[in-house]
């Protein structure tokens, strides 16, 4: 999978490949597509919800630039995949699911594979995780209809959030969002197509 999905596209980060190389993917899919797991293609996790491809995961997780200290917020915790990766490239890991079930599925999954630094939380992802702020990275993976306002807010200056914003069924942008000065600039990693953020995100303005 590291070879042929991620390396010969343009994953680079060294530490993002051996991370990609020790979480066990098999164990968060369904028993019934475990042979599925490894392959270049998202995979239904139940409650209509999908785990991203492994390049997806990969190209998000490289985009926060991660050097091993930060403290990082995940919207979308779904199957604990991308938390799991996470876990192995920075300090802590807050994660917020929307879906209960996912949510109390995933915490025992990831802490009895010894993810000890990562704490999930049942919760509209929209408003970020204020407790828990400033974050060096955020990663969002549900697709927004824009940046939600709290969750600039709860970046650290300097810090990078990646997330696919668009409506769903148009082409969705994956794009990697710098604070700097307290100014947002944004710039597009690929096109993407992610299940959309529920909850407060569709709410007519
Ligand atoms: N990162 C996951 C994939 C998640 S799929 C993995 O590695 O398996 C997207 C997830 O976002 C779904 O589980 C969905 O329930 C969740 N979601 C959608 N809207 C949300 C919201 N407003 N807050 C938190 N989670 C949300």
């Amino acid at each position: 999978m590291v070879v042929e999905q991620l390396e010969s596209r343009d994953i680079r980060d060294k530490r993002v490949l051996k991370a990609m190389r020790q979480v066990p993917r098999h164990l968060f899919v369904p028993l019934s597509l475990r042979d599925r797991a490894y392959a270049d293609h998202p995979l239904p996790i139940g409650e209509d919800q999908t785990i991203s491809q492994p390049y997806i995961v990969a190209l998000m997780t490289q985009g926060l630039e991660l050097k091993g200290q930060e403290n990082i917020l995940e919207i979308g915790t779904g199957s604990g995949y991308q938390a799991a990766v996470l876990s192995l490239l920075a300090s802590h890991v807050y994660s917020i699911e929307i879906n209960a079930t996912l949510a109390e599925s995933a915490r025992p999954l990831l802490h009895n594979l010894g993810y000890a630094n990562v704490d999930v939380r049942t919760g509209d992802g929209f408003f970020g995780w204020p407790e828990k702020a400033p974050f060096d990275g955020i990663i969002v993976t549900c697709a927004a209809r824009r940046v939600p306002g709290p969750l600039f807010e709860q970046l650290k200056e300097g810090g990078r959030m990646v997330i696919p914003v668009g409506e769903t069924g148009e082409g969705q942008r994956l794009i990697r969002v710098r604070k700097l000065k307290g100014k947002a600039y944004e710039e597009e990693i690929s096109l993407v197509m992610f299940v959309p953020m529920v909850g407060q995100d569709k709410k007519k303005d």
